[in-house]
């Protein structure tokens, strides 16, 4: 019983000697066990155990070691993946560390004779990178897993969209700035004819008219160019145009005409102001300024026919149109002002209602509080007058219960003393059960 036992002697003290590692060539990886000399091993080899074995790797001795190596192989494999990861170490600390575990599959079951050639192996087969310097072999680990393959692949898609976004950004802002150049061209050619200040009498003034040319056919385009879309190159284009059609302003017919000086942000107003041009939709501020251009021109002619002719030719029904109009306008703005008046008198009156409405809640409120006091008060007196009542109401029945007993007690001594304790039980009882019905009634009088 105790001869095979895990705590005989013996088995303590083949644990004790057989601890930390031994020599790999007295190791017999069939049977799996190590052995502690060469006596012993040669023993081994000698037993019946280990004969039977051996013939059944004769068999094919060839399955055997690729079982083993490929065991090996991956074992080796798990343990530099999962304690060092993609890291590049030395291929002998890693061996170290995986021959430490004493049930490891020993290297001579193997078809690989050193380390060396192992490491070499793993090199060719793609495994590791490998590479041998002066203090021996380095490998590091290749991550080949499905999921560290999907997660690059991922990784190197999002890289290739990126790119092409890029590229196409590119090529549309490439594009762009083609376009503006080709029109800016063309702009200058059509704008080629250049013209001498020339002026035909002496007391014409000298009109400039200065519009400012939309900014960003190129200069706009360098930084946020995607944000100028397809809108923002069509705009030049039509402007390009109207400024086509515009009268020369320096002409001698443009110069006549009091109004050619306007200094606009934008053109389309600068187009108004030629009033030539047919316009299909005026802002406000371009209706004011054709009237009041329309005025200029007016009083202009008045001055022109002033001094051409008799001096008191026909200033009457010109003066008398500018003061229609002028009586026009501050009639309007009479009639704005008064219209804002009426406004302003109608929210006033608004605001005034609601303040009233204010008011009355506001008071009603107050109203409403004085009703819950005195309706409280006069719940309080209610009150006191109920206890008034109910004390005065024990007091009398006390009063009247306290005069019956007086006067029962007084006949009952009589009675006493009449018949000299005859059937006394019966009468006793008798007392008895009234002063009970007394006592009840007072209960139920406190009640
Ligand atoms: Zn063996």
């Amino acid at each position: 019983m105790a001869k095979d036992g895990f705590l005989t002697a013996k088995a303590i003290g083949n644990r004790i000697k057989a601890k930390g590692l031994q020599k790999l060539r007295w190791y017999c990886q069939i049977c799996e066990k190590q052995c502690r000399d060469e006596n012993g091993f040669k023993c081994h080899c000698a037993s019946e155990s280990h004969q039977r074995k051996i013939l059944l790797v004769a068999e094919s001795p060839e399955k055997y070691v690729n079982d083993y190596s490929a065991e090996f192989l991956k074992d080796f494999m798990k343990l530099l993946s999962t304690r060092y990861g993609t890291r590049r170490v030395n291929a002998n600390l890693v061996y170290q560390e995986f021959i430490a575990d004493r049930t490891h599959l020993h290297m001579n079951a193997t078809k690989w004779a050193t380390l060396s050639e192992f490491t070499m192996h793993l090199g060719k087969e793609g495994l590791a990178i490998v590479d041998e310097t002066p203090k021996g072999w380095f490998m590091q680990w290749i991550d080949n897993s499905p999921k560290t393959l999907a997660r690059q692949e991922a990784i190197a898609k999002k890289e290739r969209m990126e790119l092409d976004d890029e590229q196409r950004e590119q090529r549309l802002i490439q594009q762009q700035i083609d376009k503006a150049l080709a029109l800016k061209q063309q702009q200058d050619e059509a704008d080629g004819v250049t013209t001498e200040l020339v002026r035909e009498n002496e007391e014409e003034k000298i009109k400039l008219d200065i519009s400012i040319k939309p900014v960003g056919l190129t200069g706009g385009l360098g930084g946020g160019g995607i944000k100028l879309g397809g809108g923002g190159l069509l705009k030049p284009k039509s402007l390009n145009a109207l400024a086509a059609k515009k009268t020369n302003p320096f002409s001698s017919k443009s110069a006549s005409t009091p109004s050619a000086t306007t200094v606009s942000g934008n053109g389309a107003a600068a187009s108004a102001v030629t009033s030539s041009a047919p316009t299909k939709k005026r802002s406000p501020v371009e209706e004011i300024m054709e009237r009041e251009m329309a005025k200029k021109k007016r009083l202009e002619e008045l001055n022109n026919s002033s001094s051409g002719r008799s001096a008191t030719q026909q200033p009457e029904p010109e003066k008398e149109r500018s003061r229609d109009s002028s009586r026009d306008d501050r009639d309007r703005d009479h009639r704005s002002s008064h219209d804002s008046r009426d406004i302003r008198d109608t929210r006033d009156r608004e605001r005034e209602h609601d303040r009233e409405r204010d008011r009355d809640y506001r008071s009603s409120r107050d109203d409403r509080d004085d009703r819950d006091r005195d309706y409280r008060s006069s719940r309080d007196s209610r009150d006191d007058r109920d206890r008034d009542y109910r004390s005065s109401r024990d007091d009398r029945d006390r009063e009247s219960y306290r005069s019956s007993r007086d006067s029962r007690d007084d006949r009952d001594r009589g009675r006493e003393y009449g018949s000299s304790s005859r059937d006394s039980r019966s009468d006793r009882d008798h007392r008895d059960r009234e002063r009970d019905r007394d006592s009840s009634y007072r209960d139920r009088g406190r009640d």
